[in-house]
């Protein structure tokens, strides 16, 4: 059992190991999936043999009291800035009067937070924050859900490594759509997502962000005899290290790096905020020794911030799918960051009151994260007679009274029957991650609504070719199409269904635990609050909107109109239930039923756990055969595959 067991977290934090950092997996996710099943199985039934470098730390929620006070063995520094080449050549002139021959090693500056990792005989026993340099906070247990920290090293070592960790550019977009969907206040760049996701003291939260790391220092002595070689064996090691480093023999060529690294800056895959130029040779850099602040031997050079003067033109007010209504503004055409910028986000009311920021404003515009352009501030000098920004109490979309909530930033309209609301609840619904349905975007989510043929969700699945025939643009088969797509997404297992009504704080990783644990949506919206805030990945906000939802007689009239439409209410995705009676099997229902609906026998197998398909191959397990069964049953038969009947189906 123990040998299996080790064997199964050396093989899992070898195939992690390939996959975050050598970005080479030699094993497909399902299989990864198996062995990782077959480990949580192992380390239920023996939770005294949980391993510490086991990957069953990295996942699972724990709802953590607060952070305490880390006291740093060896203090985290800062670094003296330089704006200019100017400086860089003042740096370099001081340091060269003692060490002519000095080289230098330019490192890029990402942009996250300084963390500090201990590890013991080779295992993560302390992950802190900076804090003052002196005394951080001790946040191992969320950064241990930082995939590509290692929880253990290839060496049974005792050392102290620092870093930083931080949000990729992908993982920020996801997460900020995420929280634009659930109407919470987007972040306003990677960084600051980075600090407030590990400052959350619901772990899942932490794993469910996508943070990753490098690091690029030994606090602890180390046997390198430069920084390079730090990084060569901090990679060893098993950690991330960044690969775009040089060494540099003058300031020029230290000058030629981040020339180099300003242009193709917006291409890589993480925020940098400058590079980091560090004496090379680590006896020089103890002989250079530390001022009150920083080392001697290292400059951060900083890029001149990516922000540019625009006119505030208009401001455009639209009302989202949760009833947010989000101010833009429309600006004077401005070139940042590579790309030409006419729209800047004001974020919401409270932002806008906060800085003062005026229609006929000059304001300074940047990219944050750079990416979404938002307004920095406003230039003074630059304001006229201005008045105060028109603040909006109608609803943009239906004139009904805004609502601007105390304990909240934002406006809403209230009213479930607004049109814009409504249309972008539609939108949602057919969205990718949501029903999925190819060719309902947008500009036909308005159509349809405009031509009055769908209100609600419901009634797409009432539209026939004719009706969509009715809109502009569409002919015989583009309408057939579409028409097709959205019978298609009648059958998409469930939680893609309870991810499209846009539950407030329930997203697509929410859904899908929620139909693991109870199998269809009927069921989740009967289920106990209480019950709902227990389980692993949702807990008492997540509950208490679904009782809200569920407990409105408008969504139980929903439900019931889909279920009539034939859409699917039902998990059917992966396994439903890891330990039913069928579970992993392929079954197939035919014939005619005597005892039950044939709806009801698709619900028993898969509550069972069983995926329940429609045609019969060398897939299929089992086939349930009623009276009158005719192909299905002959060519089971025919390829030897079992055949049981609806009573024994009962009494399981
Ligand atoms: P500052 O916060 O401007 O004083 O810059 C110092 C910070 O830069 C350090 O505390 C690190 O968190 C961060 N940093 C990012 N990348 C590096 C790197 N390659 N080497 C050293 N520090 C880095
Ligand atoms: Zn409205």
């Amino acid at each position: 059992m123990k040998t299996r067991m080790n064997e199964l977290v050396e093989m899992l934090n070898r195939y992690a190991d390939e996959y975050y950092r050598l970005d080479n997996p030699s094993l497909s996710d399902s299989d990864y999936d198996k062995l990782y099943r077959e480990l949580v199985e192992l380390e239920t039934a023996h939770p005294e043999l949980i391993l510490p470098n086991s990957p069953t730390h990295r996942v699972g929620g724990k709802i953590l009291d607060g952070f305490e006070k880390y006291t740093h063995t060896y203090p985290l520094y800062s670094l003296q800035d330089a704006f200019s080449f100017e400086e860089l050549q003042a740096f370099d002139e001081r340091i060269r009067k003692e060490f002519p021959q000095v080289t230098y090693i330019c490192e890029l500056k990402i942009d996250g937070l300084s963390i500090s990792l201990t590890y013991e005989a080779g295992h993560l026993t302390i992950g802190a924050t900076r804090g003052d340099g002196s005394v951080g906070e001790n946040i191992t247990e969320n950064l241990k859900r930082v995939k590509d920290i290692p929880l253990s090293l290839t060496e049974p070592l005792n050392v102290t490594v620092r870093g930083e960790c931080y949000m990729p550019k992908a993982s920020f977009e996801r997460v900020n759509l995420e929280r634009q969907e659930k109407g919470e206040a987007e972040f306003a760049n990677p960084r600051n997502a980075a600090a407030g996701t590990l400052r959350q003291l619901d772990t899942a939260i932490v794993a469910s962000r996508g943070l990753a790391s490098f690091l690029y220092q030994e606090a602890s002595p180390t046997d390198a005899a430069s920084q390079a070689q730090v990084l060569v064996e901090l990679n060893k090691l098993g950690f991330c290290t960044n690969h775009d480093y040089v060494l540099a023999s003058s300031i020029v060529e230290v000058w030629e790096f981040i020339e180099q690294i300003a242009a193709k800056r917006n291409d890589l895959p993480y925020e940098i905020d400058g590079i980091v130029i560090k004496v090379n040779d680590l006896a020089i850099q103890e002989e250079l020794g530390f001022t009150v602040k920083a080392p001697r031997w290292a400059i951060a050079y900083k890029f001149p911030a990516e922000e540019k003067e625009a006119e505030i033109l208009s401001v455009d007010w639209t009302v989202g799918r949760t009833g947010v209504v989000t101010p833009t503004a429309n600006l004077t055409p401005v070139q940042l960051a590579g790309t030409t910028v006419s729209r800047a986000t004001l974020h919401n009311v409270d932002y806008i009151a906060e800085k003062d920021i005026r229609i006929g404003d000059t304001v300074i515009v940047y990219k944050a994260g750079d990416i979404i352009p938002a307004v920095l501030r406003v230039v003074e000098e630059k304001r006229e007679h201005q008045e105060k920004m028109p603040i909006p109490t109608q609803c943009p979309s239906c004139t009904s009274s805004l609502i601007h909530y105390e304990d909240e930033v934002a406006l809403r309209c209230i009213n479930p029957h607004c049109p814009s609301q409504m249309m972008n609840r539609l939108e949602h619904f057919a969205s990718r991650d949501a029903m999925n349905i190819a060719g309902l975007g947008t500009s036909i989510v308005e159509k349809l609504f405009q031509a009055n043929l769908v209100k609600d969700v419901a009634d797409i699945y009432r539209l026939s070719v004719e009706d969509i025939l009715q809109l502009e643009g569409f002919k015989e088969k583009s309408a057939d199409k579409l028409y097709q797509a959205i019978q298609a997404s009648k059958e998409n297992s469930a939680e893609k269904l309870l991810f499209g009504l846009g539950i407030r704080h329930v997203g697509n990783k929410a859904s899908k635990i929620l139909l693991e644990k109870f199998g269809n949506v009927e069921k989740v919206a009967k289920a106990n609050a209480e019950e709902i805030a227990q389980i692993e990945g949702l807990g008492q906000v997540i509950a208490k909107s679904l009782a809200t939802y569920f407990g409105s007689q408008d969504t139980q009239e929903l439900l019931l109109e889909l279920k009539a439409t034939g859409v699917n209410l039902a998990y059917t995705g992966q396994v439903a239930v890891e330990n039913g009676k069928l579970s992993g099997m392929t079954v197939v229902l035919t014939g005619k039923l005597e005892r039950l609906k044939r709806s009801e026998a698709k619900e028993k197998l898969e509550s069972l756990g069983a995926k329940v398909v429609g045609s019969v191959s060398k897939k299929t397990n089992l086939v349930i055969a009623g009276s009158d069964a005719g192909s299905k049953l002959a060519k089971a038969q025919e390829l030897g595959i079992e055949v049981k009947d609806e009573v024994w189906l009962e009494s399981l």
